[in-house]
């Protein structure tokens, strides 16, 4: 991975990597926890609609046409903290996709009629559908938790849908799309010289300064959480706790490796065996700092809702004992090694990594730095990271049938 600098000004982060496929992203740096002002909510989700609805140098119909004519993978996510505007393509196509995403980026004319005849309307669909998802509900949820004040729903709250208009969205974009809060990545079979003369030609960054991100602060709060939904196929328990996340990156990866033997011994033991769910997850929340999420899917009858509860509870106690064995660690190890190194050779995969990677102080490859911690982890600290994965306090909450 190399920092190449632009004439522009904007960083561009390119990996070299042997595929006949080229991927590039437009990371934004500017996510649902940026809508400082209540106008604001739902403003990144819906630029990430605008965008793509016409350019100074193409309508909406052609900048369809302009994607489909490459062949090309085109898609954006809006999270909490980022927006990332991603084109993959063939190699022998990436010049002119690159050149139909800086367009997007940089030139979009925000078409009032395709925002209140169809975006809008898309936007509002998609928020709906998304009120009826108990996992989306949840996750949602953690965010409120862990985020405070700072904490927006990504899809937005419908009546600030409906009140937005395209010059409250050219003012956000013009507050947000510019400076260091933007980065390029670019992973494929390229030169330097290549990428930073495409990223000449067609960058636009503007180098004002973005608005200035508050600081996260994050408080723990262990109210139960109950969800009661109309029609639900299976009810879900879910535990929540605070994490310390250490600082070395052998504990970030003894947590990791933690956890998914955590996931294994609860699907072993509640499903395999006891045959009380149908599905056991742990995983974790970096962004809000630090959170263990345990999800585990069960039937909606009450009484075998109140075994796995008890079941669960007994299982979380025996970890440590019974379900943190050499053997596990071991395998799970092995896992994660195959993981990386499948996230090294595939193109997509590689370049999920980059940013995080850069935002962490890793200069190098950031899969051999990982495929060398993982080498020498041991389980002393695999051991210490799941102590305090069972440990403590949480908060109990569930979804189950009205
Ligand atoms: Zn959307």
């Amino acid at each position: 991975m190399r920092l190449l600098k632009s004439k522009s000004g904007l960083p561009v982060l390119f990996r070299p990597m042997n595929s006949g496929l080229v991927d590039i992203r437009y990371f934004i740096k500017c996510g649902a926890m940026d809508e400082a002002r209540p106008k604001d909510e739902g403003l990144c989700h819906a630029l990430e609609h605008m965008l793509y609805a016409g350019t100074e140098n193409r309508d909406w119909m052609e900048m369809n046409r302009a994607l489909e004519r490459l062949g090309s993978w085109f898609n954006a996510y809006t999270y909490h903290d980022r927006t990332i505007y991603q084109i993959t393509c063939l190699k022998r196509n990436w010049q002119a996709a690159y050149e139909v995403l800086a367009d997007m980026m940089y030139n979009p004319t925000f078409p009032e009629e395709r925002w209140e005849e169809v975006e809008k309307g898309a936007v509002i669909s998609e928020t709906q559908a998304a009120e009826d998802d108990p996992d989306v509900l949840l996750s949602e949820g953690i965010y409120r938790d862990g985020l405070g004040k700072r904490y927006h729903p990504i899809l937005g709250n419908i009546p600030n849908i409906r009140q937005a208009t395209m010059s409250d969205l050219k003012s956000f974009y013009d507050r947000y799309y510019c400076g260091d809060n933007m980065l390029l990545t670019v992973t494929g079979d390229l030169t330097e010289t290549q990428v930073i003369r495409a990223v000449n030609k067609h960058d636009r960054l503007r180098l004002q300064r973005p608005p200035k991100k508050e600081k996260l602060s994050f408080k723990f709060n262990y109210k139960p959480f109950a969800i009661k939904k109309q029609e639900l196929e299976q009810s879900t328990i879910q535990l929540l706790k605070p994490l310390t996340i250490p600082r070395t990156i052998q504990g970030q990866i003894g947590l990791e490796l933690a956890v998914s033997c955590l996931t294994q011994y609860l699907f072993e033991e509640l499903r395999e065996r006891r045959g009380l769910c149908y599905g056991a997850k742990a995983e974790l929340y970096w962004d809000i700092p630090g959170s263990l999420f345990l999800t585990i899917e069960t039937s909606t009858d009450e009484e075998r809702f109140d075994k796995t509860k008890k079941a669960l509870h007994k299982t979380l106690n025996s970890f440590m004992k019974n379900g943190l064995t050499t053997e596990r660690v071991r395998n799970n190890k092995m896992s994660e090694i195959y993981t990386t190194v499948n996230s090294r050779e595939r193109i997509g995969h590689s370049s999920d990594w980059l940013w995080d990677a850069w935002e962490e102080g890793i200069k190098k490859d950031p899969f051999e730095y990982q495929l060398k911690a993982l080498e020498a982890l041991r389980h002393s600290t695999v051991r210490r990271a799941a102590a305090q994965v069972v440990d403590g306090r949480a908060k109990f909450g569930k979804i189950t049938e009205k």
